[in-house]
């Protein structure tokens, strides 16, 4: 089955194009099954608003429209409504409220920031062994709750950080680890290869990362991280992204699970 469960809307501020133009996009480059998983929402006990995620207002507007899409569209193609979030452990019983509520069939860990967004460490510009351990221990804690269907960029922590050393070994040994422990797939990123070209740097997917998930053998997936329709027609760029992850002797999950 031809997927992509990592799919955003305009709602998060850095992603273009009409919710419809993700599907048409999709089913003109003949996937089966997509999932919107745009950037959640979050209840902030502060005043804090943020500019990378739609507000919490508009979440009902979100889940009407890909609902209706997987109606119109059931002939054509599986539509699947899902969240990206991050694991703010303090924020996790209004996020089982809204799964519940609003009918989410998935969420995925994107876990951008550390401890709260307002605190605005973000996981991408890591420089210290300590950021990267706390990164761990968060990623960790979140598989641990058995709520994420996979984990989004598991080595985001290697945007920032220098040099793949000891530290960063340990960090992707114990995610991994944990991973395999957990059943929850790794994503191979195809939006973090476009920011590796941007940024100078490989980043994520991170070479050393997959050398050792390629050892060690977690599930895992790709995942088009679509912030514009035309992501879905990148043959060529997703073709590389399942081409790496087979020449690392993994084979993509058959599909990932759903609350319902
Ligand atoms: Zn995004
Ligand atoms: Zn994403």
């Amino acid at each position: 089955m031809k997927y992509n469960y990592h799919t955003h809307t305009s709602r998060c501020f850095h992603a273009r194009g009409a919710d419809e133009e993700y599907v048409l996009a999709a089913i003109e480059a003949g996937f089966d099954e997509i999932g919107f998983a745009d950037h959640t929402p979050w209840k902030f006990d502060t005043q804090f608003v943020s500019n990378m995620r739609m507000h919490e207002n508009q979440l009902k507007d979100y889940c009407d429209s890909i609902k209706s899409l997987r109606e119109k569209y059931k002939d054509k193609i599986s539509i699947k409504l899902g969240l990206e979030c991050e694991y703010f452990s303090k924020y996790l019983p209004w996020l089982r409220s809204v799964i519940n509520e609003h009918e989410i069939d998935y969420i995925i860990l994107g876990h951008h920031f550390a401890t709260d967004e307002p605190d605005g460490i973000y996981n991408g510009s890591l420089t210290t062994a300590d950021g990267i351990y706390r990164y761990r221990d968060d990623v960790v804690e979140a598989m641990e709750t058995g709520l994420f269907s996979y984990v989004a960029h598991p080595d985001l922590f290697m945007r920032g950080y220098d040099k793949f050393d000891g530290h960063c070994q340990k960090v992707s040994e114990d995610i991994i680890n944990t991973a395999i422990k957990t059943n929850t797939p790794l994503e191979f990123n195809l939006l973090g290869i476009k920011h590796g070209i941007t940024d100078g740097k490989p980043g994520y997917p991170d070479p050393e990362f997959w050398k050792i998930a390629s050892q060690l053998k977690p599930k895992a997936l790709v995942g088009i991280d679509a912030h514009d329709p035309k992501d879905y027609l990148e043959s060529d760029h997703i073709k590389l992204g399942y081409d790496t992850l087979s020449s690392l002797g993994l084979t993509p999950v058959e599909s990932i699970r759903f609350f319902r």
